[in-house]
């Protein structure tokens, strides 16, 4: 029998009504012994955290992938109980932190509380411990009927069951009458595996609008900041007459921020050649991000810079978080 292991951190799914609103109250075991019976495999539990993911910041990242690197000396798989609303984020920091664990680590919340007459609580844990059993290594987010790669998850929906969408790839799974079908699971780097915990949060996003100023830029270098991930337009133009944000850029990269270029489009990827106002972007400290989701180029931003060498880990694909 596999030996598996709920990580519980709080969310909706553990939430229960008290005198302020909804809260997480309950604890891990609480979560197992609505679903044990009904699995064939050997389950223990244990709480890291008990908060909404609101609040789950880099810290907390990092002691998760510290506990579950821990749980999986002793178990076959771990799954990992989160609030939904920066769920992506944790999935995409935990796939770098533990990149090639070679086993699997599948994360997953509910809409509903799991006390709620309706709720999508025990199908999404009984599905997140189908896939943890299958045994497919990665981190991965299992929601309603699919298991996504945790750097190519994004939260879509506020509301509808099926809350999650796989950006740029085909989700690594589906559920159907038959059960689990893994089709595209998330590649594993072939190097012997080794828990890479270290974060920085000196990261900034900006999404940019019509008429941004350059001295929003300038406010990233004077805060201190070390990243830079910019949601820039289309496959990854930004205005340069009147505001000038390529000089803006090239000054942050001269003084030694990183940074990194996604698209504000959700699907396909950004490509600085193609347009004039792109161009001025392809520096070597200016990193183009390819089909990165958002999520994962602000988690591998913040991790790379908590790495030794950050340029080695920005230059490669570690777990397919682009193409
Ligand atoms: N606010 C909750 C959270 O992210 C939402 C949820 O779990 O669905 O913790």
């Amino acid at each position: 029998m596999k030996k598996l292991m709920l990580l519980a951190t709080g969310g909706t799914i553990a939430c229960t009504p008290t005198e302020n609103g909804l809260a997480p109250t309950l604890h891990a075991q609480n979560l197992v012994d609505c679903v044990a019976d009904k699995l064939p495999c050997e389950i223990s539990a244990r709480d890291v955290f008990m908060m909404d993911s609101s609040n789950m910041q880099p810290e907390e990242w990092s002691a998760l992938a510290r506990a579950i690197d821990e749980a999986l000396k002793d178990c076959d798989g771990v799954v990992v109980t989160h609030g939904t609303d920066t769920m992506a984020y944790t999935a995409a920091a935990l796939s770098y932190m533990l990149a090639g664990v070679g086993k699997p680590v599948i994360l997953t919340g509910s809409q509903l509380p799991i006390s709620h007459p309706l709720t999508d609580a025990r199908l999404n844990l009984l599905r997140a411990f189908t896939a943890a059993m299958q045994g497919t290594p990665g981190v991965y987010v299992c929601f309603h009927d699919q298991l996504i790669s945790g750097v190519r998850c994004v939260k879509t929906h506020t509301s509808s069951m099926n809350a999650f969408s796989s950006v740029n790839a085909r989700a690594a799974g589906f559920f159907d009458v038959e059960g689990l079908h893994i089709v595209s699971p998330q590649p594993q780097p072939a190097n012997e595996y080794r828990l890479r915990d270290g974060i920085d949060p000196h990261v900034f996003l900006l999404k940019l609008a019509p008429g941004t100023s350059p001295d929003v830029l300038r406010f990233v270098r004077q805060a201190g900041y070390r990243g830079l991930v910019i949601e820039a337009f289309g496959l990854g133009g930004l205005h340069y007459i009147r505001r000038n944000l390529v000089r803006a850029m090239e000054e942050l990269g001269e003084s030694g921020i990183y940074v990194l270029v996604v698209s504000q489009c959700l699907y396909e990827k950004a490509d600085l050649s193609v347009y004039e106002v792109g161009r001025g972007l392809m520096k070597d400290y200016i990193l183009n991000g390819r089909d990165m989701t958002t999520e994962a180029a602000v988690c591998k931003m913040m991790w790379a810079l908590g790495q030794e060498d950050p340029v080695r880990w920005l230059k490669q694909s570690l777990v397919g978080e682009y193409r």
